[in-house]
């Protein structure tokens, strides 16, 4: 509503215009005073129609709520007819077509602005068929040819004043086009991410699962991998409150972070069971990696969180066999993982 009150603005502004100019031709006695107070009371009128059916909502109910078809047609009549009433200032009607046409394509469809340019055909014909006096340009005495003279440089500052809006507008739609990219990366960020750890999603995880198996499988590199438990964490939750719980998972899933490479990736398997993805790594390498990261997290200080607290992990380590499926390697881990267990926990099994 602000943008059509903005554009009834202008046009009423371009009116006042054009009354100015034509009380020149006036005092100039090209034409009868009469002709100022009609031209700006139709003018004026449809203005004043539009903005009051726009306050009141009235626009809003169509698809093209700036009614640019019948706003344009009422305009290009009112200017055709003006022209034909006085014949003898018919240049600044005429101009008022290219501001006119410079207004719709700010607004109307590819559809809309051939209608528009076929009415104003049509109404030209017939204001040229149907009159034989010239349709003037003044330029009799010094007053006209000034008069004429401001004609074309306000129409030409009209229309560049509308190129000028329109190339803002382009901009601002351009600024609008890098913020929703904005948004929507910030969209896709979270979409990727478990929310508790910061960690990729089961659902990310997997796919770059799939993406690291394809790579391995095309560059002929070792893929390893670790689905990493921790231990008693029923215990932990029974002992310390699932608040303390969830504040363990984000410290574990965060020392992680502090200890693998930029290449690794890291996801949220489910509940307290993380994926590691370890590219271009073999087995061994791999195991001495998960071991490391054991390590770690036993010796972090945790009874920061509570008197008594002690956090390890299990995990199973496979590397990828070529053309291997993600179940298969999943599969294998998991059984590593469950003999981790086994073994006492705290513990790392590879197989
Ligand atoms: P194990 O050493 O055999 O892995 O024993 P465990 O207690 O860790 O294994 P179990 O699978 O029996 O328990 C996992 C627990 O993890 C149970 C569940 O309440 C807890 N858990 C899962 N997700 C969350 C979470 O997001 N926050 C918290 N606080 N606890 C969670
Ligand atoms: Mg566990
Ligand atoms: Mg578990």
């Amino acid at each position: 509503m602000k943008q059509r009150r903005y554009m009834f603005d202008l046009i009423a502004a371009s009116y006042l215009a054009d009354a100015a100019l034509l009380q020149i031709y006036v005092f100039a006695e090209t034409i009868p005073q009469i002709v100022v107070p009609a031209y700006i009371g139709c003018g004026f009128a449809i203005v004043v129609a539009s903005i009051a059916l726009s306050e009141v909502g009235f626009h809003d109910r169509f698809k093209d709520h700036y009614l640019v078809l019948p706003t344009t047609l009422l305009n290009l009549a009112l200017v055709m007819g003006f022209s034909l009433w006085a014949p003898q200032v018919a240049f600044l009607f005429i101009c008022s077509l290219f501001i006119i046409f410079s207004f719709v394509p700010l607004r109307a469809t590819a559809r809309q602005s051939v209608i528009c340019w076929t009415a104003m055909t049509g109404m030209l014909m017939v204001l040229f068929i149907s009159t034989d006096t010239p349709l003037a340009m003044p330029h009799g005495s010094l007053l006209e040819r000034l008069a004429t003279m401001l004609v074309l440089v306000l129409t030409v500052g009209r229309c560049m004043y509308i190129g000028m809006y329109s190339s803002a507008l382009r901009e601002s739609l351009y600024k609008r086009g890098l913020q929703l990219r904005e948004a929507y990366q910030r969209i896709e960020e979270f979409a990727e991410l478990d929310e508790l750890t910061g960690s990729y999603n089961r659902r990310c995880i997997m796919r770059m699962l799939d993406d690291e198996i394809a790579r391995a499988d095309r560059s002929a590199a070792p893929l390893s991998l670790a689905l990493i438990d921790l231990d008693w964490f029923k215990r932990i939750n029974d002992s310390f409150g699932h608040p303390t719980g969830d504040e363990v998972l984000r410290t574990f899933a965060i020392t992680i972070f502090a200890n693998i490479r930029s290449f690794d990736r890291f996801g949220r398997y489910g509940g307290e069971e993380f994926l590691l993805l370890l590219p271009n790594t073999s087995r061994d390498e791999a195991h001495k990696m998960l071991d490391r990261l054991r390590e770690i997290v036993e010796e972090l200080d945790w009874t920061a969180f509570s008197p008594g607290m002690r956090v390890t992990l299990s995990a199973g380590v496979t590397a990828m066999a070529p053309n291997e499926t993600a179940e298969a390697v999943l599969a294998r881990a998991d059984r590593a993982l469950y003999a981790a267990k086994e073994d006492g926990r705290n513990k790392i099994a590879t197989t």
